[in-house]
């Protein structure tokens, strides 16, 4: 069955106590309550284990927000999908825009990527999504469907019943700028009939396709609302319990 999911993204914010403390503060404040969606949260490499260990793993999953395209070895400065899976963390972003952009992450080295947490039981959070010149040009559904198509499409159909997808306009990532709740169901259904054509449509009916970009407590119930938005990955309204738990709280 598709899952309903909000997963936090904190990109490179908190220290490693700033992180515990939020961590807990929403463990907390998620104690008792029934939710219809998983939360996920996205932290840093060196705040995994802790977290991980502060969290009721039951009701917060924790995700890395990258692992390394290769196994082990001389790699300075790299963190790999089986080290990461190691400090408790059960998901992997991958694909994020600005790793594509500052960090160059081609196609190539995303299908390495995604090979590598799933060999290591790490579920990929895979973010595609259109620069605005593409949606302006009215390439935005090609883009997408490509970025899917060189990243993932060689996978098995018990792979790919793994991932969670979560389309990310990149005009809408920290800029205030959401996309309207209809642009972002248009998307969902397109990335949905995508998955049919490959994959065939019990695989594609039962992934989760979550929405990111400038999502936060006023716009993701209408988000949400819709048939194919299967929950949010959020940035900057992650970074407080206040801002997290009404999204949370929107399903
Ligand atoms: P934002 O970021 O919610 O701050 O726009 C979303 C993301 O980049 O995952």
């Amino acid at each position: 069955m598709r899952k309903n999911i909000v997963a936090g993204n904190w990109k490179m914010n908190k220290t490693l106590q700033e992180g515990v403390t939020l961590a807990k503060d929403l463990n907390e404040a998620l104690k008792g309550k029934t939710l219809n969606c998983d939360v996920i949260i996205g932290t840093p490499f060196i705040h995994l284990a802790s977290v991980a260990g502060v969290v009721d793993k039951n009701k917060i999953g924790v995700a890395a927000q990258n692992c390394a395209d290769k196994v082990s070895g001389a790699y300075t400065g790299e963190v790999s999908a089986a080290m990461v899976a190691s400090t408790g963390a059960t998901y992997v972003i991958l694909g994020h825009s600005e790793r594509r952009a500052y960090y160059h992450e081609t196609p190539e080295i995303l299908k390495e990527k995604v090979r590598l947490a799933l060999d290591n039981g790490l579920t990929p959070i895979f973010c595609v999504g259109e620069v605005l010149e593409e949606r302006e040009s009215g390439n935005h559904f090609e883009v997408v469907k490509g970025q899917i198509r060189a990243s993932l499409f060689d996978l098995s159909s018990e792979d790919f019943a793994k991932i969670v997808l979560a389309y990310e306009p990149v005009w809408a990532i920290g800029t205030g700028k959401t996309a309207t709740a209809d642009q972002a169901q248009e998307m969902h259904a397109f990335i949905r009939k995508t998955l049919v054509e490959k994959y065939g449509k019990e695989i594609a009916d039962n992934t989760s396709i979550l929405y990111g970009g400038s999502a936060n407590a006023s716009n993701a119930k209408e988000l949400f609302s819709n048939p194919d938005v299967d929950g949010g990955l959020i940035g900057g309204a992650s970074l407080g319990v206040e801002k997290f738990l009404p999204i949370i709280e929107a399903f």
